[in-house]
C-alpha cells in the first residue's frame, strides 16, 4: 500500500530517529535522501511536498536504520563533499572534515609569500581520499602536486578521486611519510597526520569508531607524527619554502616549539571553524 509520506515529512521523520545518535541528523537524512532519490541537493527544497513512492521510502528507510546503528554517512553513501570537490570515501580511511577545508584555505593566503612557478610543487603527507591534495591542486593549477599516503587502499582511493574530479596536475604514491618520496624539493609541503592521543575517548564515539586508527592515533600524546614531519620537512622543503599541518585542538603550543625548534620562520596558527586552534604553519 502506497504511504504517500511528501519528501519534507520523510526527512523529519528520518530526523527525528536519528536525533540520539547524530547531531547532524536533519542534514544526515537529507544526504540518504538525495542518495536513494539521485537527484541534485536543491531538489529537497524545490519539491518538499513530492511523496515518496514506496520503493524510494522503504530503501531511504533503510539507509536510515544503518545510519541509527552509527554508520557514517559517507560510507554509506560513498562520497563526500570538500572544499569545491566530490570525493569517493571507503573505510580505508579518514572522511574529510569542514576543519580541513581551514588548512586549505591557509595555504592559499599564506603562499603569496613564496616564490610560485610553474616549476614549483607541492606535497600532501598521508592524503588518504586526496582531499587536501587534490583542493590545493585545483586551486593552484600551475603547480604540480604528490599526494602520498603508506595505505595502498588510500592511495588508489586519491587516484580514483583525481579521475572523479578531473584534477589532473596532482599524482600519488605509496610512502610512509617521506620514505618513497625522493629527492625533489617542494616549495609546499601539507599534512593531516593522525594526531589523536591513544587514550583518547571521543576514539569510541561517533564517525571516529568507523575509521582506521591507523589514520586517526599517534603515539606520543597524538604528537608523534607531527614531529616527525616537521623535523624532516625542511630537507625537503625549497627555499623559501611553507611547511602547514593540522593538529589537535590542544597541540598549537607544542607544534609551534617543534617548527622553533626545526628553525622554521614567521609560525602562526589559526583557529578552524569551531574556534580551536587547528591548523600551524611555518616557513622555511
Ligand atoms: N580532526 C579529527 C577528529 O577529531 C582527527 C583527524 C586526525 O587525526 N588527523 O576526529
Amino acid at each position: 500500500m502506497t504511504k504517500l509520506v511528501t519528501i519534507e515529512a520523510a526527512i523529519q521523520l528520518a530526523a527525528d530517529s536519528l536525533q540520539v545518535i547524530s547531531d547532524s541528523a536533519k542534514l544526515d537524512a537529507e544526504l540518504l535522501l538525495l542518495h536513494i532519490l539521485n537527484k541534485p541537493k536543491s531538489y529537497l527544497f524545490t519539491w518538499p511536498d513530492r511523496t515518496l513512492d514506496d520503493v524510494q521510502y522503504s530503501a531511504f528507510f533503510e539507509l536510515v536504520a544503518e545510519r541509527a546503528k552509527g554508520r557514517p554517512v559517507a560510507h554509506i553513501i560513498g562520497h563526500r563533499d570538500f572544499w569545491t570537490l566530490d570525493l569517493e570515501v571507503n573505510n580505508s580511511t579518514l572522511i574529510p572534515r569542514p576543519d580541513t577545508e581551514t588548512l586549505v584555505e591557509v595555504v592559499l593566503e599564506s603562499i603569496n609569500n613564496l616564490n610560485i612557478t610553474d616549476q614549483s610543487r607541492g606535497l600532501d603527507l598521508g592524503t588518504g581520499t586526496g582531499a587536501i591534495a587534490l583542493a590545493l591542486a585545483s586551486e593552484l593549477p600551475s603547480m604540480s602536486w604528490l599526494g602520498a599516503d603508506f595505505n595502498h587502499d588510500a592511495v588508489n582511493l586519491a587516484r580514483r578521486n583525481a579521475q572523479r574530479n578531473k584534477v589532473e596536475n596532482c599524482q600519488f604514491i605509496q610512502s610512509d611519510w617521506f620514505s618513497n618520496v625522493g629527492s625533489e624539493k617542494y616549495a609546499v609541503i601539507v599534512s593531516n597526520p593522525p594526531y589523536i592521543d591513544p587514550t583518547d575517548p571521543h576514539l569510541s564515539e561517533g564517525d571516529v569508531q568507523f575509521e582506521p586508527k591507523s589514520a586517526l592515533v599517534a603515539e606520543a600524546s597524538g604528537t608523534a607524527d607531527l614531529e616527525h614531519i616537521i623535523a624532516n620537512a625542511p630537507k625537503y622543503l625549497t627555499s623559501p619554502g611553507l611547511l602547514a599541518v593540522e593538529h589537535g585542538y590542544d597541540q598549537g603550543a607544542i607544534v609551534r616549539q617543534a617548527f622553533n625548534k626545526n628553525l622554521f620562520k614567521n609560525i602562526k596558527t589559526f583557529v578552524d571553524l569551531g574556534q580551536n586552534d587547528r591548523i600551524t604553519i611555518g616557513y622555511f
